[in-house]
Formats: structure tokens, C-alpha cells, sequence
């Protein structure tokens, strides 16, 4: 398999700063970017929220790109307007892969990377740099659940989620790390475009994504309880069924019921609005061809 064009994508979410910073850089100088076998294209994905230093204008872009909003007649939302340019987009330029690149406000993400399914090409690519990379995790949601993201307008492709980095924050350590990322995915490319695939790990570890854990909340749906203290700050490590994981206005402790578990997006302050306190995965090992 060749890959022949590559979009580097930022500011789906227009407060989420620093790839945006990252992709403007190399909007300026794009010899960082450029490679012999095949073409790379920006895409700053929100422009409007960019400029105004907001997640969103009308509604949260990434939650616009199933077919059903994609087809839509007359949208009227700017971010389903958008949604439609950038579907037509990277279907005209003939876009094999697709990395759309966000920040998350958990402390402990590092670079998470949400494939868009599980072809083989995502998998190995993944699995790549897991090995050459120590910030790397690899999630999956095996259900298929949010197939309305930017990343599933094409197969091949991956939302790579890094922090914690506060919203509007160019944070110059994670630039840094970020460019590491992006030479290491390239490099990766370019070897596979000429046919000297580098070797990758035959067993990978993923978390494959569950169902989020909303906040409790009151009659009028308020949220009345935070996050229990021993979870805030610690994405990916294992809930057990019976430990605390809210305390409420009373200060009394809420108690966990499900299975053994890892969270993910722990107190992620864009999912506030959505009564999302973490996500829950399990992780598992696998084995790839
Ligand atoms: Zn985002």
C-alpha cells in the first residue's frame, strides 16, 4: 500500500492551541513536512472558533462528519457548513490519510492515539510508534460509536489527543514533542512508500473504548458531585469495582459498581457541558499481522 496525500489537521476545536501553532509553523516553512514519495496538506479545521478562542461556534465540529449530517441539504450551523467543505475537501484532493491532531485538559494522556478503525494500516502504524515512542497509547473503540469524528471521513487515519494542555495554551514543551510525533509518522510513511516497511511489534497493547461515566446530577440535572480526588490526574489507571469515584455535595463518596476497568479523559473540561466525568476502557493485548 501507498500513501500518496496526508492531511495534518488542527483546530477542529478552536481553542485547542497548540497543534494549531504547530501546523501554522509549518504553514510558514513547510521543508519539515516535505517528502520525496508523497504530498502532506494543513488544514486548520475551525477557523471562525479559532479566531474567536472557542471550542466551537454553534455546535462541536467533531461531532459532524456521519453521513447523515454530511448529507444534509441546507445546513445552517456553521460548524455542519464546515463539516461539508472539509468532506468535499478531502475527498477531491484524494486524501489517503488523515491526522487530525487536538489537545486534552487530563494531566495524564500523554499522546493518545484514536484510530479510526482497525485496518491493518492503522494498527501497525500505531503499533510503530507505541515502540519508538514512550508518551504513546493507543485507543480503539472497537463499537464504532463515534463515527461522526473528522478521522472517519477515510479509512486510514488517526485523532491524536495529547496533554494535559489548558484550552487557548500554546504550550512550547508539547509543540516540541508533538513535531517529534509528526517526523516519526512521517519517516514511517516514507519507508512504507518505498517498500521497506520498518519492522513493527507483532503484539500491541490498546484500551478499547467503553461507555462514558457521567456526574451525578439533581432533579434540575445540575452536576453535584467532582471527581473523587484519587482518579483526578490519573488517566489510564485501573478503577475496581467498590472504589470511590465522585464525592457529593455532602461530602459523601460514590462508589464504582462495574468491572475492573482503565479511565480515560479523566475531568476533561470539554466534556463538561456534556456531564461526562471520564471514560472508561479496557485494555487489551492483540496480535497484528
Ligand atoms: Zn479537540
Amino acid at each position: 500500500m501507498k500513501i500518496k496525500k496526508v492531511l495534518l489537521s488542527a483546530g477542529v476545536h478552536g481553542n485547542e492551541k497548540t497543534p494549531i501553532f504547530l501546523l501554522k509553523k509549518f504553514q510558514k516553512n513547510s521543508i519539515p513536512i516535505t517528502r520525496s514519495n508523497f504530498k502532506t496538506e494543513i488544514l486548520i479545521a475551525n477557523p471562525q472558533a479559532v479566531k474567536l478562542h472557542q471550542r466551537y461556534l454553534d455546535v462541536d465540529l467533531n461531532r459532524c462528519f456521519s453521513s447523515e449530517k454530511l448529507d444534509k441539504p441546507h445546513p445552517v450551523k456553521y460548524e455542519e457548513i464546515q463539516a461539508q467543505a472539509i468532506n468535499r475537501r478531502v475527498q477531491e484532493s484524494q486524501i489517503d490519510l488523515i491526522l487530525d491532531f487536538h489537545t486534552t485538559t487530563s494531566s495524564n494522556m500523554g499522546i493518545t492515539l484514536l484510530l479510526s478503525n482497525d485496518h491493518p494500516f492503522n494498527l501497525k502504524l500505531a503499533a510503530y510508534l507505541a515502540e519508538h515512542n514512550d508518551l504513546v497509547r493507543i485507543v480503539l473503540n472497537a463499537e464504532q460509536k463515534q463515527n461522526n469524528r473528522l478521522r472517519h471521513l477515510i479509512p486510514l487515519g488517526m485523532t491524536v489527543e495529547i496533554g494535559g494542555i489548558a484550552p487557548n495554551v500554546v504550550d512550547p514543551v508539547w509543540v516540541e514533542r508533538l513535531e517529534y510525533l509528526v517526523q516519526q509518522i512521517l519517516e514511517y510513511l516514507e519507508q512504507i512508500n518505498q517498500d521497506r516497511p520498518p519492522v513493527t511489534p507483532k503484539i500491541i497493547t490498546l484500551y478499547s473504548l467503553q461507555e462514558p461515566v457521567y456526574f451525578p446530577t439533581d432533579d434540575q440535572g445540575e452536576i453535584v458531585a467532582m471527581v473523587h480526588p484519587n482518579l483526578h490526574g490519573s488517566d489510564y489507571s485501573v478503577l475496581n469495582p467498590d472504589e470511590p469515584m465522585f464525592i457529593d455535595l455532602d461530602g459523601n463518596n460514590i462508589y464504582y459498581s462495574g468491572e475492573t476497568a482503565n479511565i480515560l479523559f479523566v475531568s476533561e473540561s470539554a466534556y463538561f457541558e456534556k456531564q461526562i466525568a471520564f471514560y472508561l476502557a479496557t485494555k487489551k493485548k492483540i496480535s497484528i499481522e
